[in-house]
């Protein structure tokens, strides 16, 4: 939070989040409309992922509900319900990469009609009033944006919010995105995070055709990069560890593939890169990286290791004018264009779609790198609801 920069009041008179008919009373919240969801979640950090039922508020007047259909696994899901994030409100249902289709719409919602393709990223909401949140950059909200999951809902009484491991969530219409109806619902999920993740430091840098763009690690969100690079135009250098990577990564259209301890291979990739998009979330030298990349050249770190990272060497940046940066997601606007960049090239993530009994499975397999590229669960296999909600 920026010092001096006052919290702004809540826009709307806050309701409970969860309207359940237990605590209802005293206050003006009607629960008719309030609907149980079926879903999975976290009971506590060593619970794995278990059945749950749980109550979305009935939409306000700019909500809209949406009846999940798919939603993606990332890996900040595993930290977060693992509660490797530090301490962690449970029970806690994960998932930020969602698609669905509208199911209802508040009276003021005109832009939101029922039976449209959407999706809800990593943010539900956010202060609406800093620079950042006026230019478009929500999610560097200087007073911190809402998390689709496990965050402290200030318009909705504080609740802690619930994601999309889900059958259905209601989500404010300024967070919604549209879902363009060529692109395939389920594998369509993970651009929501992987997807903007990657497309919005690409487009930071403007890269265009005939730039040079390096991708280091070839997971969820480095197998995005490169296809998001290639539909900019730009020629695409993966950088891996494994020899094993080399063909995934050419058929995911890499140009050339680098062996990242073969020191002849990197001396060879000298001063021939723009851009580097390194999604490694382990801690890694990056020095030898700098040396590849050519004058004006940037390097992106998306990835958050746990532990400390080897010394950046200051001569590496300012012998070729390097910029070493991060980047944060995307903001809504953003996210929306890179949608409908993705309907417009035919982009979309490498899935495999799980039923909700393999959430646990994937999880392991998630965190063992086993997956090519992206899990995401089938939310029709979620089951129906019980009569009262945990949540
Ligand atoms: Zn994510
Ligand atoms: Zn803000």
């Amino acid at each position: 939070m920026t010092p001096g920069r006052p919290v702004p009041p809540p826009l709307a008179k806050p309701l409970p989040a969860i309207a359940t008919e237990e605590n209802t009373s005293g206050t003006e919240v009607s629960t008719a409309d309030t609907r149980l969801a079926a879903a999975y979640g976290a009971t506590a950090s060593d619970s794995g992922l278990v059945p749950l039922t749980i109550a979305r508020r009935a939409p306000k007047e700019d909500d809209v509900e949406i009846a999940v259909e798919f939603c993606g696994l990332c890996h900040s899901d595993v930290h977060a319900t693992r509660g490797e994030w530090g301490s962690q409100s449970y029970p806690l249902v994960p998932g930020h990469e969602i698609v669905g289709r509208v199911s209802r719409v508040g009276s003021a919602v005109d832009d939101f009609a029922p039976g449209e393709l959407v999706g809800v990223g990593c943010m539900v909401d956010s202060c609406r009033e800093c620079d950042s949140c006026l230019d478009g950059l929500e999610q560097y909200c200087e007073n911190g944006m809402t998390g689709t999951y496990g965050a402290k809902d200030a318009r909705n009484g504080d609740a802690i919010t619930q994601g999309g491991y889900s059958t259905s969530i209601v989500v404010d219409r300024r967070y919604v995105l549209r879902v363009p109806e060529s692109l395939d619902p389920a594998a369509a999920a993970p651009l929501l995070c992987a997807g903007v993740t990657t497309f919005s430091p690409l487009r930071h840098f403007e890269v265009e055709e005939g730039d040079v763009v390096g991708v280091i690690g070839l997971g969820g969100l480095g197998h995005m990069a490169v296809k998001l690079a290639k539909a900019m135009g730009a020629e695409v250098k993966v950088f891996t560890t494994s020899e094993s990577k080399f063909a995934a990564a050419r058929e995911l259209g890499a140009d050339d593939v680098i062996l990242s301890r073969d020191e002849a291979a990197m001396e060879a990739a000298n001063r021939s890169i723009d851009v580097i998009i390194d999604t490694v979330a382990a801690p890694h030298d990056l020095n030898p990286y700098f040396r590849t990349l050519r004058l004006d050249g940037a390097l992106f770190q998306l990835g958050l290791p746990s532990e400390a990272m080897p010394p950046v060497n200051p001569g590496a940046l300012i012998r070729r004018r390097i910029a070493y940066a991060g980047s944060l997601i995307g903001g809504i606007a953003e996210t929306q264009e890179m949608l409908d960049f993705c309907a417009e090239h035919g982009v979309v993530s490498d899935v495999e779609v799980v039923r909700a009994d393999q959430l646990n499975e994937a999880y392991d397999r998630m965190v063992a790198g086993d997956v090519k590229y992206r899990f995401v669960l089938d939310a029709s296999t979620l089951g129906s609801p019980s009569e009262r909600a945990d949540v």
